[in-house]
């Protein structure tokens, strides 16, 4: 596994220089106290504990994985420790209300700490990840009494959190699932009902686990006008907050997976457990419809973290590793061979890990600083904010996660053979990284979200909103080194808009082209976004570049720009391959009658 050192300056360089985190900050009251001092610092504590405590365990974690026993499931060695000094440390309660104990930090802060913690040890970074569904959920919708009850302890980190929703014949179609929940005369519900495929669902972390569990009550219509949510503790809390008796709950099982096998996928079965309603009955989605970018979000990350991971091994292998000469004569003369690093498609690999893993970070901590203005901004700034991240978080959970598999696939392809291997740490990283185009939503999923509900159910409203944000970014004033690409992202969101448009108008005529169209729309859509987030990281850097006072970074910024050129001259192109795609149309996809597909 490759030793983890944690891109601090590259984080620190997309939120002071590129987004202006300070002066956004400085302009909202909630957070003018988060000075550049208190960011770096929480940066560098947040970076050595991961490096030191949580990335040792990554491995380990993964060669051991979790045991399932009658009396609840182990995770492997080390992790229970790390999460009691991930607790001390006060992490959990980072970016949480400070009325329920929380420090009251960013959510740009929060989505750092899970960038270090999931890059170091992603199976790890399940527990406190789906610790912060509940929490957010039960700060949205909670009641007093539940927000007393649950929520400080979830902050606190004592206790950790689930999200129950899948179910062994639905985790997309949620309208159709089966949990039911029974009323009860002192106004709780007895749920019952088996739910698959639940992260963190049993450990031996903390001594109660908080279920965000999805049902239907007996007698609310079918479909997903039916679903409420309730939340069902694994032991019961007494009024004075202490612990009662074991809930009717048990974990049956623990998932064999491809995988962060060291993140509990758990079997739950509800057999009458005692759960309490969360926000109005049978409006269970719509709530949680109110945090789901944040999830999302919390799940592109992941995307994000693999890159980076997969780019470090590599990158390290490369410039040790020995084989052939360089075509244009040695590299290496006193040596038996010149180092891989020197051959251009090694080259080629390295460079698509790198402008994945800086790119989308520019692009995920937009996103966050999004949520920071919804929490924080007047009702316009925040309005503005959502319909930014309504529109370009299914585009950050779908593309950055291919993407960082991608990044991840090459990081076996350059160790050759020896990435295969698993002592070199790289194929975990391949296995580990799959999930995530998957859970919180498919890539096939996101990708009609984008299309149906955000582009076309808009109106192109929320599209054109962006597109304005382009073009303003387009027309201000950057360094001469960058016009090239300020030019190149100006055309393309003319030609986002155009495409868009003309998916629109078959989609009128036929549905089926709006579905045949979704995921390379996703996927132009993404390489666009990406375009315009590597024309700021330029344009700041050749500014950089100039300034006497940052002559120390002068590297880091020629690497940026050299990142950038690659990203425009080498991935970019793959936009048009999937807008011809687009241009295929439905047909060729829905021609062929089910009987043929059975005919080899
Ligand atoms: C390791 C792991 C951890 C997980 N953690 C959790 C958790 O903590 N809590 C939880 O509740 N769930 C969790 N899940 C479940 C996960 O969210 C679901 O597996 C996922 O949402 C997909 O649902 P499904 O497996 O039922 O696939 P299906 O819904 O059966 O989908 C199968 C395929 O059909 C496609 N498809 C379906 N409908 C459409 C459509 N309308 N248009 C286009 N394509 C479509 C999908 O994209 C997919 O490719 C986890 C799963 C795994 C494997």
């Amino acid at each position: 596994m490759p030793t983890y050192k944690a891109p601090t300056r590259d984080l620190q360089f997309v939120l002071h220089d590129v987004l202006g985190v300070d002066d956004v900050y400085t302009s909202l009251p909630e957070f003018e106290e988060v000075s550049p001092d208190l960011i770096d610092a929480i940066l560098e504590q947040g970076a050595k504990f991961c490096e030191d405590v949580l990335a040792p365990l990554n491995e380990s974690g993964d060669e051991e994985g979790c045991q399932w026993t009658p009396e609840g499931v182990k995770t492997p060695a080390g992790f229970a420790q790390a999460y009691a000094q991930y607790v001390e440390g006060g992490w959990p309660s980072l970016a949480a209300d400070v009325e329920y104990g929380g420090q009251g930090m960013p959510n740009t802060l929060g989505l750092c700490m899970s960038e270090l913690t999931g890059t170091a040890n992603w199976a790890w970074s399940m527990y406190p990840g789906l610790s912060h569904g509940a929490i957010k959920t039960l700060e949205e919708h909670g009641s007093e009494e539940q927000k007393q009850r649950y929520l400080t302890r979830l902050i606190s980190g004592e206790w950790t959190g689930t999200m129950c929703l899948t179910e062994p014949h639905c985790g997309t179609d949620l309208g159709l699932l089966r949990t039911k929940a029974v009323r009860n005369d002192d106004g709780s519900f007895s749920l019952h009902g088996t739910k698959i495929f639940i992260s963190a669902g049993e450990h031996d972390m903390a001594e109660n686990i908080v279920h965000i569990v999805i049902a239907r009550i007996e007698g609310a219509p079918e479909g997903t006008k039916g679903i409420s949510l309730f939340v069902v503790p694994k032991v019961n809390v007494n009024e004075d907050g202490t612990l009662g008796d074991r809930n009717a709950l048990n974990c049956a099982s623990i998932e064999s997976k491809m995988g962060i096998k060291a993140s509990a996928t758990c079997v739950m079965n509800f057999d009458g457990a005692k759960g309490y309603l969360i926000g109005p009955e049978n409006r269970g989605l719509n709530c949680m419809f109110t945090f789901m970018n944040a999830a999302r979000l919390g799940t592109a990350v992941q995307g994000l973290c693999h890159a980076e991971l997969a780019y470090q091994g590599a990158f390290n292998y490369a410039r040790e590793r020995l084989a052939m000469r360089s075509l244009t004569g040695p590299k290496n003369p006193d040596g038996p061979a010149d180092p891989i690093l020197v051959h251009p498609d090694v080259r080629r690999m390295l460079l698509t890990q790198r402008a994945i893993a800086e790119g989308s970070r520019a692009f995920l901590f937009f996103l966050a600083l999004q949520g920071d203005i919804i929490r924080a901004g007047n009702e316009e700034q925040a309005k503005q904010a959502d319909n930014l991240m309504a529109l370009l978080t299914p585009i950050a959970k779908a593309f950055v996660t291919e993407l960082g598999f991608e990044a991840a696939n090459h990081g076996v392809q350059v160790l050759g053979g020896h990435g295969y291997i698993r002592e070199w740490g790289m194929e975990q990283i391949v296995r580990d990284a799959r999930i995530a185009l998957l859970y919180e939503g498919t890539t096939g999923v996101q990708a009609m979200d984008l299309i149906g509900r955000k582009v076309l159910g808009s109106g192109g409203k929320l599209l054109m909103d962006f597109t304005a944000i382009m073009d303003e970014f387009c027309q201000g004033e950057h360094p001469e080194q960058v016009a090239g690409y300020i030019s190149t992202v100006s055309a393309l969101k003319d030609e986002w808009l155009t495409l868009s448009l003309s998916i629109g108008e078959k989609a009128m005529q036929n549905a089926d082209e709006a579905g045949a169209a979704s995921v390379d729309y996703l996927m132009y859509s993404g390489y666009v976004v990406l375009a315009y987030f590597w024309a700021q990281l330029a344009s700041t850097a050749a500014r950089l570049l100039d300034d006497p006072a940052r002559a120390a970074d002068a590297d880091f910024m020629r690497a940026k720009l050299m990142t950038a050129e690659f990203y425009f001259k080498r991935m970019l192109p793959r936009a048009q391959g999937h807008k011809l795609a687009i241009e295929g149309g439905a047909e060729p996809l829905m021609q062929m009658p089910e009987a043929l597909f059975a005919v080899s």
